[in-house]
């Protein structure tokens, strides 16, 4: 089975003791490990496929403590710098009782944004079949050059490349840098997840059918439309579209739910060998998003992200549990 790379932010995630709370009112917090392509890579290596993340961390306590978390989820971090220079970046999280979050980020100038392209090493991709990455880093930075390096070096060693925008309009000085970056990096991705809630920010698109031509311009094959509790849809270049529904389960905090969703789906591609994306079956990818749906619904179960991702072995007692509920 080929590997998982994902570039980009890891960080820690403080999360609130109680739920419900607006993010002034919260006094106590928890930390974990997180950050959106850290959490993808993550959810590969928890069900057992191979991954690698690249990034750079500071010299500093909670860099050792992702570095920990990353170990032990079996991911392989041998790419990941550590600077002196800048801190680990921090996010505090506040949860609404439905599940939904408020986000504050202190990374103005963190470790991961200062990840240079020359530490990018040459065999970066080596024995890999997929790149990831997201938006957050891909502000004017070293980090959004490294990122270009190692899109270069996937398209040139036939390493598919994903992109989920994971919008995060907060970090950004203004929508219209986030959206151009976006914008930027769209034409190199054969397969783009985004979420219903995303989609008129980056397409001006109300209605997904409507900017089906907007996604399938350039390098496109598989569009992954994320649709929270109801689950997803699939867009291919040659016009069909596979659904699947989402899983009915009692959640108690979404973070992570998009990340684990596409964590889910790429592992399913790499562990079936399915490196031509024209050559799956429409059945094939129906299972691979019921897959991903049920993988996102346990992770919206649980606290946390990285934590809150299931092996193999607890998914599958998860479904036991949602089929006989
Ligand atoms: P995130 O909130 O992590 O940024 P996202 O906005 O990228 O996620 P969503 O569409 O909210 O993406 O969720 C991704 C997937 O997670 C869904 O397609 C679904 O499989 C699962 N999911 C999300 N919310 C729920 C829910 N309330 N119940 C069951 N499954 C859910």
């Amino acid at each position: 089975m080929k590997k998982l790379c994902a570039i980009g932010e890891a960080l820690i995630d403080f999360i609130p003791e109680k739920k419900g709370q607006r993010l002034k009112d919260v006094v106590r917090f928890k930390r974990v490990a997180g950050g959106a392509p850290a959490n993808v890579a993550a959810s590969v290596a928890r069900l057992g496929g191979k991954a690698k993340f690249i990034t750079q961390l500071g010299n500093d306590a909670f860099g050792d403590h992702i570095m920990e978390v990353f170990q032990n989820v079996g991911l392989d971090t041998s790419d990941i710098m550590r600077t002196n220079d800048a801190d680990t970046a921090l996010a505090f999280v506040s949860l609404a009782s439905d599940g939904n979050r408020d986000f504050l980020f202190y990374r103005r100038d963190c470790a991961d944004k200062n990840l240079k392209p020359e530490d990018v090493k040459e065999d970066a991709l080596k024995d890999c079949g997929i790149l990831h990455f997201c938006s957050v880093d891909l502000v004017e930075s070293p980090m959004k050059e490294s990122h270009k390096k190692l899109i270069n070096m996937a398209l040139s060693q036939n390493v598919l490349v994903s992109f989920d925008p994971n919008v995060r309009l907060n970090l950004w000085d203004s929508e219209e840098n986030c959206r151009n970056a976006i914008l930027e990096f769209l034409p190199y991705a054969d397969i783009i997840k985004i979420s219903d809630e995303e989609l008129e920010f980056i397409s001006g698109y109300t209605n997904i059918e409507d900017a089906l031509d907007f996604f399938f311009k350039d390098r496109c094959q598989y569009l992954i439309y994320t649709m929270g509790k109801d689950g997803a849809a699939m867009y291919r270049k040659d016009g069909s579209k596979v659904m699947a529904g989402g899983y009915k389960v009692n959640v108690f905090d979404t973070t992570g739910a998009g990340d684990s969703f596409i964590g889910a789906f790429l592992y399913q591609l790499l562990a079936n060998d399915c490196m031509d994306l024209t050559k799956v079956s429409a059945n094939q990818l129906e299972s691979f998003l019921m897959f991903a749906n049920l993988y996102a619904a346990h992770t919206t179960t649980k606290e946390g992200a990285i934590d809150a991702m299931a092996t193999m072995e607890e998914l599958t007692a998860f479904k036991n549990e949602v089929i006989n509920q």
